[in-house]
Formats: C-alpha cells, sequence, structure tokens
C-alpha cells in the first residue's frame, strides 16, 4: 500500500486510533507484518498520561518499557534539554569532552556502589550489554594471559536486551535462540533461583551455577546475572544470598562479575540499585533505560579500576568500543537533571510509599483461580497467570479502561512512573484486576 492510499480511509475515530499506514509499513517491536497486533496512537503525553488521537487519556502503567521515570513532559527536564540543545546536541567524545558528560560521569560513580571508578557511555541497554561483554572478555584475557577465558554463565530467565551478544545471554528457551539457533554463541545456563526475594533463603539454588564454574572456570570471563529482578524474562524476584554466593564463587574461581541493572537502576526496586539488596558490589554494572528519565537512548557501563587498568594493559591496550553518538551531550545533559532531581527527594520513602500501595492492590489477585502468583519489589507489581495472556484483547480492554498494561507471556504487571498519585495508582491497578478477574 502506497502513502497516497491513505487518502481512501475514512477518517474514522478508529482510524485516527489505529493508523492504516502504520500498519502496513512500520515495523513495531516483535511484531508481525501479516498479522499485527493493534498500534494506538499517542498525540502527547503529561505526567503518567497518554494522550490517543481519538481524544481520549490512559495512565500509563509502563513507564513506557521502564524507562519514564520522572513522568512525561518534565518541565525540568524539559528546560534541561532545550538549554543543552541551544549550546551543542551533539560532539563526538573520541579526543574531546563537555561538562554534561563529567557531570553525569560523578552523579552515577556518587550513586553507584563503592568501587566502581571508570565510566564508559554506550547508546542502549543492549549496547552496553555488548560493552560490559566485551569489558570482561578484554579484562580476563588479560589477566589470565589464556585466550580460553571467553565464555559467560547465566541464570535460566533472564533478559539482556536484543543485539547478538546480549540474546546469547537471554533465556534460551523463551529467547531468541529458536529464531537464530547456531548463529548465537553459546553461554552456559544454569536453573533460575527459586528462593524467592522474600523468603527463605535454599542453599540448594546456587549448587548447580557453583558446579558449573568449577568446571569450566578456564573458559569462562565471566558470570552476568540481572540482580535481583530477572525482567523480560519472566518478571522474577530472587534471593539477595544468590548474588552474595556468585560474587564468593566469581572471586574463588577468578571471573568477572557482571549485574544488568538496566532495568532495576535508579531505585525501581526500591533501592538506588538492585544489588544493595545484596551489599554487592559487581566488577562491571550497566544502566541504562531511567538514566534518562526516557527521553533518550543513553545507557553507562561502570566498572571497577581493576578492570580498565587490566583491559589497558592487555594486548589491545584500550578498550576496544567507541559509538559514534558516545556520551551524546544532550542525552547527558537530560541524565544528569533526571539524576538531580531523584537526589533532592527521600526516594527510598516515596518509593516505599508507592510499595505499600502496589501491595495492598494487587494483593486480591490471588484469589483468583487463574492466577498463579502475585508479587511485588519496589514499584514493580505483577500477577502470573496459569496461561499466557492475549495481549491484544488485553489491551483493547485496558484503553477502553483508561490504562495502559502491556503484559508479556504468562505476566501481567505494572512499572509506573514514580510521580504517579495515589488515586491513579490504586485506579490503575484495580482496573488490571477486574481486566483479570
Ligand atoms: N537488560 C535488561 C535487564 C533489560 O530489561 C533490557 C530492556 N528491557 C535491556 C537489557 C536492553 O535494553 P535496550 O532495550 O535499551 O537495548
Amino acid at each position: 500500500m502506497e502513502y497516497d492510499d491513505n487518502a481512501q480511509h475514512d477518517n474514522t475515530l478508529t482510524d485516527a486510533l489505529h493508523d492504516p499506514w502504520d500498519r502496513e509499513h512500520l515495523w513495531h517491536p516483535y511484531t508481525s507484518t501479516i498479522d499485527p497486533l493493534p498500534t494506538y496512537k499517542v498525540t502527547h503525553a503529561d505526567g503518567v498520561r497518554l494522550h490517543l488521537a481519538d481524544g481520549r487519556s490512559i495512565i500509563d502503567g509502563m513507564s513506557s518499557w521502564w524507562c519514564v521515570i520522572h513522568g512525561y513532559n518534565n518541565p525540568r527536564i524539559n528546560e534541561a534539554a532545550k538549554r543543552q540543545i541551544d549550546r551543542m546536541s551533539h560532539v563526538m567524545f573520541g579526543g574531546l569532552t563537555h561538562e554534561p558528560a563529567i557531570e553525569l560521569g560523578k552523579l552515577l560513580l556518587d550513586l553507584a556502589p563503592a568501587g566502581m571508578h571508570n565510566v564508559f557511555f554506550a547508546d542502549s541497554g543492549s549496547v552496553a550489554v555488548e560493552v560490559a561483554m566485551k569489558m570482561a572478555v578484554q579484562a580476563a584475557i588479560s589477566r589470565s594471559g589464556s585466550h580460553k577465558k571467553t565464555n559467560f554463565v547465566t541464570i535460566r530467565s533472564g533478559y539482556h536486551g536484543d543485539t547478538w551478544n546480549a540474546m546469547s545471554v537471554c533465556d534460551p528457551v523463551t529467547g531468541m535462540h529458536g529464531a537464530f539457533g547456531t548463529a548465537l554463541p553459546v553461554r552456559y545456563f544454569v536453573p533460575q533461583p527459586r528462593s524467592r526475594f522474600d523468603g527463605e533463603w535454599d542453599p540448594a539454588d546456587i549448587a548447580p551455577l557453583e558446579l558449573t564454574v568449577r568446571d569450566h572456570a578456564d573458559e569462562l570471563a565471566a558470570i552476568i546475572l540481572e540482580p535481583i529482578v530477572q525482567g523480560a524474562g519472566g518478571m522474577w524476584f530472587y534471593h539477595p544470598q544468590y548474588l552474595r554466593e556468585a560474587r564468593r564463587i566469581a572471586d574463588e574461581h577468578g571471573l568477572y562479575l557482571i549485574f544488568d541493572e538496566i532495568a532495576t537502576g535508579f531505585w525501581r526496586t526500591g533501592r538506588a540499585f538492585a544489588c544493595e539488596h545484596a551489599g554487592v558490589t559487581p566488577d562491571i554494572m550497566c544502566v541504562g533505560k531511567g538514566l534518562t528519565a526516557g527521553y533518550l537512548t543513553l545507557s553507562a557501563v561502570l566498572t571497577t579500576s581493576e578492570v580498565a587498568d587490566t583491559i589497558s594493559r592487555g594486548e589491545a591496550g584500550v578498550m576496544m568500543h567507541g559509538p559514534t553518538f558516545m556520551a551524546n551531550p544532550l542525552a547527558c545533559a537530560i541524565a544528569v537533571e533526571s539524576l538531580r532531581m531523584l537526589r533532592e527527594q527521600p526516594m527510598a520513602q516515596h518509593v516505599a510509599r508507592l510499595h505499600s500501595i502496589i501491595k495492598e492492590e494487587i494483593a486480591p489477585a490471588a484469589a483468583n483461580p487463574n492466577v498463579a502468583d502475585v508479587r511485588s519489589i519496589g514499584t514493580i507489581g505483577v500477577v502470573e497467570m496459569k496461561e499466557p495472556v492475549d495481549v491484544g484483547s488485553f489491551q483493547r480492554e485496558c484503553v477502553d479502561r483508561g490504562i495502559w498494561v502491556r503484559p508479556f507471556g504468562r505476566n501481567v504487571y505494572i512499572m509506573p512512573p514514580y510521580v504517579i498519585s495515589e488515586p491513579d495508582l490504586r485506579y490503575l491497578i484495580r482496573q488490571m484486576l477486574e481486566i483479570i478477574a
């Protein structure tokens, strides 16, 4: 269908909301071109509300895939973006530097667990994972002198992004291994820890990781984990002791420990970073998503001076990565403003208050016979169903009820912006539970 054909479509309310040209030509995430799920046209957004092309507005329970932490159209962040764009939107980071990157680096190291010393800016969450894995391989080869130490071990049901290496450490069954088969590097997978975040620690949980690392340490560069919250791989929250044990195992066998804090960073789980629940510092840590409060794509990989200097003493003598848009000044200036806003608020108390509302409101779902589990941490609330959810019909119901929730697999969940009001949060969850019912 050519663009001009659009003129033949009735300009009905439905067409205002569901653009036929978009349906025909634009590829949306994980979407079939033959039978695409409907998309809803958004004209503008404010606070927690998305305004739709047919005049309705809906409460965003997703923070636009978990990144819009301060809400949409935030006046302070808008102002910061405008200030920066009038100075320079971009300048290369090779051989040049700028105040937004310096300030952001300082704020990040200030917030990160003690021991983080070097900051590498990247373009997106997935690219941060690529960079982290490259760092681990470069450092592991340099430290051990062995070119064999290049592989990774992780837990099942993980998700680390859509680029090649990131895909390779996503869950091999629910992730993308099926579609790409032998094209993906082969990683070591151990079972997902089943000890719940708020439950008893079962020492048996760590045995598979311990055994795998013991048997393959000579070919492993690092353990890579999403700390505490496994996000897009299943919205599972596991026990902090697993991270302490992983730290011990990594140290005992000369492996690096990578934490992917892309989904969990910036107070999403109630702490600045999820690793704080365990009191564990990784060697390499990825942040993204909420870093720019959902304004622009930017991520960062933080690491220790040991890793950075080991790479610098290695064969290449440098970290082998340097994207065009590295440390984009506009994105950095936005991130600086967002981090300042987080620093000015008592975030731990604020998230604890939102959590108590989420926990209280989703609790009744446990009585539904179709529900397998109900859980919450920080500003994340999950209702795990026994059967997969039909996303298309679920979302139609959501929009009709004035909310935006996008389930995946068997999980119906919310991860709203931190600026959500108590009445909006209660409304969002009650409507979600009514649809489930
Ligand atoms: N790691 C984790 C834990 C994530 O949740 C995501 C995104 N859902 C990514 C990596 C990839 O980030 P991006 O989509 O920005 O590439």
